[in-house]
This record gives structure tokens, C-alpha cells and sequence, in this order.
């Protein structure tokens, strides 16, 4: 099942968090019918929200955002600190590999951009935080992301190996805490100089135990696990409230000249078909407010 660890290691000095996505990348694949260079890069983004779940408390609600110039448009990721994860690719039907490697061009396919961190968007105290793009490749931004705006030096490593279906998705954050020492800096260099990628662990066999053994050279003290899974959790009411916000000529035009509705879930494809009577009521009970 997929799942994220999160652990202080280097006693104190450090705290790493690990994940498997597999089945919430695959989730997300068949629900936008994503090609494989979409699912690499929609994929690292869920591997970065599943890897940010443990970073909240209470019932926070933290939104991911990439708007990159890029084939692939935007994507968005929402996150709930319970583990449920849904995603938006504007376009999914992007498979350019690069030349030279072959590899799935994921930094072509974002290109140059912003990535926001949108945190609790439905409070008054929301939060939210842009950095430029820096390859488009996902980690690399994310680090970038952590250590400009959160002030935590990291290292941020997703990864996502497709061929027709998802075979392994997982990603790590090691993070610098204050106190962290030049020796344990250097030791944390060289472990990530010599990683081969986190697809390739799970290929050879690795759990998410064994890697953040890894990641901690054997020092991880494990703080806790948490269940990630893709969950959209829309509702017709949900709906019902965002129609109400529209204005009457709308409501009207959509009642006498498109005779009703239909809304589809842009996270999960559900289809909400909204009747004649059905506007109607939302027409009175709007006039109530
Ligand atoms: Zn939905």
C-alpha cells in the first residue's frame, strides 16, 4: 500500500521523509488518461504532495500548483494531512522523451514557469508561496521550493517509471535542521552523491524502510507512517454551492436555453447532472441569501 515514512535521523540533525506512490500515480494516470511523459510529471507532483503529508497538522489543506509554458500547461495537486491526495493535468495527451537519453523529457514537457504552495486556500489565514521553476523536473524545483521559501535546506528526489502502466513511483525529502553539523552535511552529500534513483531502488528490491536506512546511514529514529491514497471526496452539494455563486442570467441561461447541466469533476471525473428543477431550486435558495 502506498504510504509515507517520515523519520529524525543524525540524531536530531535531520529529518527525512520517504514515500511509494505506485497506486496513487497509477490512480491518477486512468482517471486523466495521462501519455507517459503527463504521467512522470503529474506523478513526481502527487509524489511530492504524498511526501509534504506529514509536514501538517490538524486539518490543514495544502494545495500544489506547477504553471509552466510548457505542452503540459498546468497541474495542480490537493493534499489533506489524513493521507488522500487528488490531482488536475490541463494536458495530458504529453509523451516527448528526450534525444539524447531517451528518458521522458518531464522538464520540456513543465518548461519555464511558477510553483505555488497554496496552503488552507478556504481560510482567512491562507498562505501561499512562488518560486520560478528551475528545471521543470519537479525535485529539482521542490528544492528550490523548500530552501527559498521555507528556509530548510533540502533535497528533494521523485521519481516515476512508466511504460503503458506504472511500475514504481516513490520520492524522498532529506531536510537540514538548524543545529545540523558540517559533518553530517558532508555525510548526507556523499550518500546522496552515490544514490542511483529512487525507481531503480524499488526495481532492486528496496522498501521505504530500506531507503530511508539508507538515506540515515542506519541513524533513523522513525516518528510515523501514514496511508497515502487517491480520494477526490467532491459531492452534488459541493456543486450545488459553486453554482449558486454564479449569477442569474447564467443560471437562466442555462435553464430555458441549455435546459440543464452537466458538471465533470476536473480531480475525479465524476459526472453531476444538474436538471431544470434542480437550478431552479438553487435559483430560490439564492435569492434566501
Ligand atoms: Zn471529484
Amino acid at each position: 500500500m502506498d504510504h509515507v515514512l517520515i523519520a529524525t535521523a543524525y540524531n536530531n540533525e535531520a529529518r527525512i521523509y520517504v514515500a511509494t506512490t505506485k497506486n496513487l500515480v497509477e490512480k491518477a494516470r486512468i482517471i486523466h488518461s495521462t501519455e507517459p511523459t503527463a504521467t512522470a510529471a503529474l506523478g513526481r507532483l502527487l509524489t511530492v504532495g504524498g511526501l509534504m503529508v506529514p509536514m501538517y497538522k490538524d486539518n490543514s489543506l495544502v494545495t500544489l500548483k506547477i504553471d509552466g509554458d510548457g505542452p503540459i500547461g498546468s497541474m495542480l495537486v490537493d493534499i489533506n494531512n489524513n493521507g488522500l491526495l487528488r490531482a488536475y493535468i490541463k494536458n495530458p495527451g504529453v509523451y516527448i522523451k528526450d534525444n539524447k537519453t531517451g528518458k521522458l523529457a518531464v522538464g520540456a514537457a513543465v518548461g519555464n514557469g511558477t510553483l505555488t504552495v497554496l496552503r488552507d486556500p478556504q481560510l482567512k489565514n491562507s498562505f501561499s508561496s512562488s518560486v520560478n521553476l528551475q528545471t521543470g523536473e519537479i525535485g529539482d524545483d521542490f528544492t528550490y521550493y523548500f530552501t527559498l521559501s521555507e528556509q530548510t535546506p533540502s533535497s528533494v528526489g521523485v521519481g516515476v517509471l512508466v511504460s503503458k502502466e506504472v511500475l514504481y513511483a516513490g520520492g524522498f525529502i532529506i531536510q537540514l535542521l538548524p543545529n545540523a553539523s558540517e559533518k553530517t552535511i558532508t555525510q548526507i552529500e556523499e550518500i546522496l552523491k552515490n544514490l542511483t534513483g529512487i525507481t531503480n531502488m524499488f526495481k532492486d528490491g528496496l522498501k521505504t524502510l530500506d531507503i530511508l536506512k539508507l538515506l540515515s546511514n542506519n541513524t533513523e529514529k522513525l516518528l510515523s507512517t501514514t496511508t497515502l491514497k487517491y480520494h477526490c471526496g467532491c459531492t452534488k452539494e459541493y456543486y450545488e454551492t459553486a453554482l449558486m455563486k454564479l449569477d442569474n442570467e447564467f443560471l437562466d441561461k442555462l435553464i430555458y436555453e441549455d435546459k440543464g447541466a452537466e458538471i465533470i469533476c476536473r480531480y475525479c471525473n465524476t459526472k453531476y447532472d444538474f436538471t431544470i428543477e434542480d437550478l431552479k431550486k438553487i435559483q430560490d435558495n439564492k435569492k434566501v441569501m
